[in-house]
């Protein structure tokens, strides 16, 4: 418990930004991504500029803690255009940024460096796609975007792995998402396109009717072409906030228009263990789920209650 009050000390720190205004939504992303519950109306002064006259220099000034210098000269190669130097610019503006909060607060580097979002692997994948060589896409995730190297050696496996599959022909069996965006609260860490259903709960039924109608849509489509599906994974958001007979819709309609013979898995996530009860674990099973997948987060009650589990 030590331990978990120790590493929020500075969870209600709140931090003046002086920086370029175009640059004020990328800074206060950025301060978030480290210190979640950031506020921006004062205390810490954040000063971020960016200098343009011999490539790119970007510096990172939070109070007394030491600047955060990055020089970066290799964007003004002709290969790279505006949108990659508008681009470039950011993510060196959120590399200065938390590097200066590790310096503040005393911070492990994050080994995932500003690659902290989901599917870090999709970033790879861009770069492979635009012609980079494997030693540029090294370079460029250990200096732009601070990813260690244990991490940026797995990226690149995974993405190898990956772009075997990547060849789809026409009648290749697919794999269907669906996304149920709400959720019993809002974790304060969260990324993702998630509702919690005390202030979004009004929206709920019309969600749910108009996914019935895009299932059986899509369902008819994939019909027509002759396509099969072979996995469905049911993520959020916590798609075990429905429940009883609106469960019992939506899965009985993912039955009839996307399972076959072909299809191998159908998960359902259920993220926040809470959602779970005997009834919905039987709906699950009757209408054939393979794999239920919980993220409890945490073990700790103390964290789950910080986070806003
Ligand atoms: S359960 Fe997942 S999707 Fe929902 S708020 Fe928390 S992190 Fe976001």
């Amino acid at each position: 418990m030590d331990f978990i009050a120790d590493s929020y000390h500075y969870e209600k720190e709140s931090f003046k930004i002086v920086a370029p205004k175009n640059l004020i939504p990328t800074i206060e992303a950025a301060v978030r991504s480290t210190v979640p519950n950031a506020r921006f109306d004062g205390g810490k002064e954040l000063k971020i500029t960016t200098d343009w006259a011999a490539g790119l220099v970007v510096k990172a000034v939070l109070g007394d803690f030491k600047p955060q210098v990055l020089v970066d000269k290799e964007i003004l190669a002709v290969k790279y255009d505006e949108e990659d130097r508008k681009r470039r610019q950011r993510e060196r503006v959120r590399l200065a940024v938390l590097r200066v909060l590790e310096e503040a607060f005393d911070l492990a580097p994050a080994p995932w460096g500003i690659l902290m979002g989901v599917r870090p692997v999709k970033m790879v994948h861009t770069l492979i796609d635009r012609g980079f060589t494997e030693e540029d896409i090294r370079r460029m995730l250990s200096s732009v975007y601070g990813v260690e190297p244990k991490k940026r050696d797995l990226l690149l496996e995974v993405a190898r792995r990956q772009r075997g599959f990547f060849k789809l022909t026409p009648n290749q069996p697919i794999g269907v998402y669906i996304g149920i965006p709400f959720c019993p609260t809002r974790c304060s860490y969260c990324s993702f396109a998630a509702y919690p259903l005390k202030t979004h709960g009004h929206l709920f039924e019309g969600f749910l009717c108009a996914l019935y109608s895009e299932i059986t849509g899509v369902g008819r489509l994939l019909g027509d072409l002759g396509v099969k599906v072979e996995s469905v994974y049911l993520g959020g958001g916590t798609p075990t906030t429905v429940q009883g007979r609106r469960l019992e819709k939506l899965l009985s309609l993912i039955q009839r228009y996307f399972i076959s013979a072909e299809t191998k898995e159908l998960t359902v996530e259920a993220g926040r263990p809470e959602t779970l009860n005997p009834e919905t674990l039987q709906i699950l099973r009757d209408y054939q789920v393979d794999r239920i997948c919980i993220n409890p987060q945490s073990m700790h009650d103390e964290t789950l209650k910080k986070i806003g589990r």
